[in-house]
């Protein structure tokens, strides 16, 4: 219940502070579609620009594409996703509410005791991994789970749906004219494996990355951002000898668990989850969950795909997509090891471990607070300038230090209220550093900084103030 709370009091907030909104709110919201407020956006932003940097920068044999949502159609046939990218559902006859099975069933499991909930998961996984879809039903009505809306368990067949949104390109609304929203931004970097190897002279092992958005007609849309309609994901491919896809599975799980550390988020915060049915593509696949205000879920999967989606692109296009290694005098098609996190997951994540209420009450008043306690490198605003009053030349040196800062990084001036007011609503957007300018600061040329996890206060020289807010946005990984 507390838990529950958490995530209700994270919505509320970043509701109220700018952060993320439903969709068309004054239309009474579509349902799991979410619009980023000036916070929110910046951010997705700084995340998204986090992840960029680590994979086409901190390595030199990655390299980022940014390719179109839409794609022909054939692509979408060749990757599978027009034939298998179907999730099992069941819908509850009274309530008319349609579930996945796999939440369904992982619902119900949390409510029991840790054993009988794990062996419930392990009796689904291996159901889902045979395709056995009468069992599935079978399990839902011998564990008597029932609709939360109705309360009853009177269940239909368990059924396959495709989660692709489509729509019609040109005028004739013909079959043929029927395209699809890109249900995952991989398969735009698959096409272009080879204008990217030949044109960028790249030699295996090599990765290409790529952020955008991805669609999904998700059936089960709840928990906030965590699953929407429209979400945008990171991937990279990593393109391999076939025969080492095993070690470099391994490398990548071990180095974006790294990265997933360096957001300062504890190692026991996560877990990997490896796969016991694998996708139509995959010959291992893991995933790393955080745990969330609801429980340990998936933010990034990692996947070796073999040559699957290669091969099948160059058996339906008719167009050779091998690779020559001068290494070894050898043509092949490359194998593939991807990682692919959602940006808004990440977002949540970021969220969910930065939100905090404070209780900060002494012996003469009751006090707290609530903030954003994100790093310095993710935060929307990384430094408040506030001077004291409106007047005595306290505004001219503020502005002064605003000019000279806010040129490296996102800065907000604000001169209104009291200093404690305006401390706080930067505690509420995660503000690291604030910094205050007083009679003093015209004297001597040094101002306060008051930090935020801390809510300590120092005078430092004021010519310091810049270097001291880069320092703190510096990339340790
Ligand atoms: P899930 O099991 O939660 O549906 P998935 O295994 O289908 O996720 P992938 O296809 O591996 O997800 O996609 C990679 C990443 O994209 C996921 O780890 C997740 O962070 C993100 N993602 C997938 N679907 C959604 C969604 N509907 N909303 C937000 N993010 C998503």
């Amino acid at each position: 219940m507390a838990n529950e709370n958490t995530l209700q009091n994270i919505i509320s907030h970043c509701k109220e502070y700018g952060f993320i909104f439903p969709s068309s709110e004054i239309y009474d919201g579509l349902s799991a579609v979410y619009d980023y407020g000036q916070y929110g956006a910046e951010l997705k932003k700084n995340i998204r620009d986090y992840w960029w940097k680590c994979m086409t920068q901190l390595n030199e044999n990655i390299v980022g594409i940014d390719a179109a949502i839409f794609m022909d159609p054939k692509v979408w046939k060749a990757s599978g996703h027009i034939d298998n990218f179907n999730d099992p559902m069941i819908d509850n006859r009274d309530s008319q509410k349609r579930y996945r099975v796999d939440h369904l069933i992982e619902a119900h499991a949390a409510t029991l005791p840790n054993k009988d909930g794990e062996a419930l998961i392990t009796k689904m996984e291996a159901l889902l991994a045979t395709e056995d879809y009468a069992g599935l039903k079978r399990l839902i009505e011998y564990t008597n789970i029932k609709c939360a809306v109705s309360g009853t368990a009177n269940w239909t067949d368990v059924r396959q749906f495709n989660l692709m949104f489509s729509t019609d390109m040109g005028s004739t609304g013909d079959d043929a004219d029927k395209i699809y929203l890109r249900p995952e931004t991989a398969q735009g970097i698959f096409v272009n494996f080879l204008n990217v190897q030949k044109t960028g002279r790249m030699k295996i092992p090599f990765g290409i990355a790529q952020t955008g958005k991805a669609f999904r007609n998700e059936i089960v849309a709840r928990q906030f951002i965590f699953r929407m309609r429209e979400f945008e994901q990171m991937e990279m491919q990593f393109f391999v000898r076939p025969g080492t896809q095993k070690e470099w599975y391994e490398k990548w799980k071990e180095t974006r668990m790294q990265w997933h550390l360096s957001l300062g988020i504890p190692p026991e915060r996560y877990r990997f989850h490896d796969h016991a049915k694998l996708a139509h593509y995959a010959d291992a696949a893991c995933d790393i969950e955080y745990d969330f205000p609801f429980g340990y879920k998936e933010v990034e999967g990692i996947h070796s795909r073999t040559d699957f989606d290669l091969k099948n692109h160059q058996q339906s296009s008719g167009k050779k997509l091998t690779y020559f290694d001068t290494e070894i005098n050898q043509h092949y098609l490359p194998y593939v090891v991807e990682t692919s996190i959602g940006l808004d997951r990440t977002v949540l994540m970021v969220l969910s471990e930065a939100y905090k209420e404070e209780d900060l009450s002494t012996a003469e008043k009751q006090d707290s607070r609530t903030v954003l306690k994100i790093p310095a490198l993710l935060a929307p605003i990384k430094l408040a300038i506030l001077p004291l009053i409106k007047k005595d030349g306290l505004p001219e040196i503020a502005r002064k230090l605003m000019d000279e800062c806010k040129l490296h990084f996102k800065c907000f001036y604000e001169e209104k209220d009291t200093i404690g007011k305006r401390y706080r609503r930067q505690d509420a957007i995660g503000t690291p550093f604030c910094i205050t300018i007083d009679h003093q600061s015209k004297e001597d040329g040094t101002v306060t900084v008051r930090h935020r996890d801390s809510m300590q206060q120092e005078r430092i020289p004021l010519e310091s103030v810049k270097q001291m807010v880069l320092d703190s946005m510096a990339i340790k990984l």
